[in-house]
C-alpha cells in the first residue's frame, strides 16, 4: 500500500493564497509516489478564506477543512489538524507560500530513512523581517534556550513532518495554550533538522505583531520550565547576604556616634527593592495564571463546520 502523507495548512485570511498553495502542493505529488491529503484548518478568518476553501474541497475530494467558531491562534489550529489528519505522515506548512512547497520531497526522503521528525530553520534569518523583529526573534531563543529545557535552534519553523507516531503522542497531550514549537522538540524520537531559505508572502502580511511575539515568548518559557522562579529565589538569597554584611558597618558608625544621614540610601533601597518584589510577584502570578487556566479545561478550539465526521 502507497502511503498516505497529510499537508496541514492553518489559514486565517488567506483567501489569495488557498488556491496558489493546493496547486503547488498537487505539482510536487503528481511526481510523488505517495497519496496525500489537505487539512485546512480556517482559525476563524473574517475574509472568504472558508467559502474559497469550501470551493477547491469541492473540486478535490482530496481536501478536507475544519472551520472554528472564531481565532484561536496557530498553534490550536495546528493542534486541531493534527486529531483530523489521517495519513502516515503529517507535513506542516503555512499556507502563505514562505515555506516552499518543494522541499516536500526531501523531507519525505529523510522520512523513509528513518528520521520520525524531519523540521526547518530559516538559514539566512529573518531576511524578510524588519530589524526589531530580528532582535527581538533572537533574544527570544537565547532566552528560551537558557530558560527551559528544551534546546531549539534560533529560526525554527513551524514547517515540519511528523512521522504517525509521533502526531499519536502530540494528540494526547492535554496542555492548556500549546507551544507548538517547543512541544515537538521537548517530545524527542529521532528528529532532523535541516536548512531552507523563506520567500516573501504570496499574498497579503503577517499576522504577527511585536506584542505578539513577546507574548509567544513569555508563554514559550513558562510553559517549558520554572527556573524563572529558581532565579527568583537566588536573587532574594543573594540580597539577604550582603544585607547581612551591612549589619556590622551601622552597628560601627552607632558605636563611634557618627549620625546617620539616611534618606538617600532608604529611598533608593526602598524603590530598588520595590521594583524587583513586584516584578517577582507578577513571574509567580504568571505560573499562578496557567495553573488556573488549565483548571477550567476548556477545549482548545471550537469547531463550527467541517467536511469530515
Ligand atoms: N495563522 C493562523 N492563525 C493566526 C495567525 C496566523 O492560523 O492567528 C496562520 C496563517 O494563515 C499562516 C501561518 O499561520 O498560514 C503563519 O502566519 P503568518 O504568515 O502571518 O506568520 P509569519 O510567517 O509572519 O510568522
Ligand atoms: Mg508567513
Amino acid at each position: 500500500m502507497i502511503p498516505k502523507i497529510s499537508i496541514l495548512i492553518p489559514v486565517y485570511e488567506e483567501e489569495g493564497n488557498i488556491p496558489v498553495i493546493t496547486e503547488a502542493i498537487a505539482n510536487v505529488f503528481s511526481a510523488l509516489p505517495y497519496s496525500y491529503e489537505i487539512v485546512f484548518v480556517n482559525d476563524g478568518s473574517s475574509d472568504n478564506s472558508l467559502a474559497v476553501i469550501k470551493k477547491e474541497a469541492a473540486k478535490n475530494d482530496r481536501i478536507i477543512y475544519l472551520s472554528f467558531s472564531r481565532n484561536f491562534g496557530k498553534d490550536n489550529a495546528l493542534l486541531a489538524g493534527l486529531q483530523y489528519a489521517s495519513g502516515d505522515a503529517v507535513i506542516t506548512i503555512d499556507a502563505d507560500m514562505q515555506h516552499p512547497p518543494e522541499m516536500i520531497p526531501l523531507m519525505l526522503e529523510l522520512w523513509q530513512q528513518g528520521n520520525d521528525v524531519v523540521y526547518t530553520y530559516r538559514e539566512d534569518k529573518n531576511q524578510h523581517a524588519t530589524g526589531f523583529n530580528r532582535v527581538t526573534s533572537a533574544m527570544f531563543y537565547k532566552v528560551i534556550n537558557n530558560l527551559s529545557d528544551v534546546e531549539l535552534e534560533d529560526g525554527i519553523a513551524d514547517y515540519r513532518l511528523l512521522d504517525r507516531k509521533v502526531v499519536d503522542v502530540l494528540n494526547n497531550l492535554h496542555e492548556d495554550r500549546p507551544f507548538f514549537r517547543g512541544l515537538v522538540k521537548w517530545v524527542g524520537f529521532q528528529q532532523k533538522g535541516i536548512p531552507y531559505t523563506p520567500k516573501p508572502r504570496a499574498v497579503g502580511e503577517t499576522k504577527y505583531s511585536t506584542k505578539a511575539l513577546i507574548r509567544l515568548a513569555l508563554q514559550g518559557i513558562t510553559s517549558f520550565s520554572v527556573k524563572p522562579l529558581t532565579i527568583a529565589i537566588y536573587l532574594g538569597l543573594t540580597f539577604s547576604l550582603l544585607s547581612i554584611l551591612y549589619i556590622p558597618y551601622v552597628l560601627i558608625s552607632l558605636y563611634y556616634g557618627k549620625a546617620i544621614s539616611g534618606w538617600t540610601s532608604t529611598i533608593v533601597t526602598i524603590a530598588f527593592f520595590g521594583g524587583l518584589q513586584l516584578m517577582i510577584l507578577g513571574l509567580i502570578g504568571l505560573y499562578l495564571g496557567k495553573l488556573f487556566m488549565q483548571s477550567k479545561q476548556r477545549p482548545h478550539y471550537i469547531i463550527k463546520e467541517s467536511n469530515v465526521r
